[in-house]
């Protein structure tokens, strides 16, 4: 089979590579319907981490049971499944608590930008959908396996709550689906951070209320002007910069919630700041696999549409054009198209 691979700084081909197959009875192969191209793919791509060898790239998924291990009873071949970029057992006591991407057995997902993906712990990872979804519903169910259920995560680690104020850091995909999902939450004033324009278009289209474009300490003002001096109720950082981090924890009133959910680089943050803030902190990675039965319900009932993020499709074979238009910051998210 035919699957994008990373290779150096801005080098990502389609190649052949091995077909994945069934390694421990735990195990399925999944056919993918759609996947895509995540912010987080995008550090390798510029070189930081370096690519010290040939990788298989992308770890957002859905698509069709091709075939299980001998263990797996949960999902069988034929059903329609999503599952989290982390594979998780979903029993020990870590998931048990809600936090699968924490779990004893975790294991990442990756290779997923290609026609086949091998997936661990299929029984505790994928949950099938009761139906074959239509096909306009596939880019909003993809969206689950990570950016979505990543805002949902940066939404509810943040304490949404209904009425609350809520300012996010970010208005890449992750960041505008923090801001469906407050919204989804009841949120009362939304406020959304960007600079560019179908961004900002497309945090209103999903509830944002207000949209700030200055940075750093003037955003900062902004926000406190915006809420009675204090700061929001709960922010998301959704960048994971030392400056993005720093703007949030201060857009955040005393006693309020901060998650961040962008993955850190060169962050550093002052002990003695974080003691006079009183400000709640929770990220890391999101525990995907808590939220997807309640978000899959969201989509197939038409109450969200998360898919809405992908501003570009190609098919896989043009997979280079989709990162460099997001590295470029001409696309949002690009879907990708196996067949
Ligand atoms: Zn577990």
């Amino acid at each position: 089979m035919r699957g994008a691979v990373l290779h150096g700084t801005r080098d990502v081909r389609i190649e052949e590579r091995a077909r994945p197959k069934i390694v421990r009875p735990t195990d399925a192969v999944i056919r993918i319907s759609a996947a895509c191209v995540c912010g987080s793919d995008l550090w390798p791509y510029r070189g930081n981490p370096p690519i010290t060898q040939p990788t298989p790239m992308g770890h957002e998924y859905c698509g069709i049971v091709e075939e299980v291990g001998s263990a797996v009873k949960s999902v069988k071949p034929g059903q329609f499944v999503i599952g989290s970029f982390f594979a998780s057992d979903n029993v020990c006591p870590t998931c048990q608590i809600g936090y699968q991407s924490s779990c004893r057995q975790r294991e990442l997902v990756g290779g997923a930008q290609a026609p086949l993906l091998r997936v661990p712990l299929a029984d505790g990872t994928l949950v099938a959908t009761r139906d074959i979804p239509s096909e306009d519903l596939i880019p909003s169910l993809l969206t689950l396996s990570d950016v979505m259920g990543t805002g949902w995560f940066a939404a509810d680690a943040a304490n949404v709550r209904p009425g609350g104020t809520v300012a996010v850091v970010g208005d890449g995909a992750v960041g505008l689906l923090g801001v469906l999902s407050a919204k989804q939450m009841g949120a009362g004033r939304i406020i959304a951070m960007s600079r560019h324009e179908s961004r900002q278009k497309l945090a209103r289209e999903f509830g944002a209320t207000d949209i700030v474009t200055e940075r750093g300490d003037e955003g900062v003002a902004r926000i406190k002007d915006l809420t009675d001096g204090i700061g929001a109720d709960s922010v998301l950082e959704c960048v994971g910069t030392g400056e993005s981090m720093q703007q949030a924890i201060q857009s955040t009133r005393p006693g309020g919630f901060m998650s961040y959910v962008g993955v850190p680089h060169g962050v550093e943050l002052k002990g003695e700041q974080l003691f006079y803030s009183h400000v709640h902190l929770h990220g890391g990675p999101a525990p995907v696999r808590r939220y997807l039965p309640e978000m899959i319900d969201l989509v197939l009932d038409g109450k969200i549409n998360p898919g809405k993020v992908f501003d570009l499709v190609l098919p896989l074979n043009q997979v280079a054009e989709g990162y460099r238009a997001m590295d470029e910051r001409r696309a949002i998210k690009a879907l990708l198209c196996p067949q």
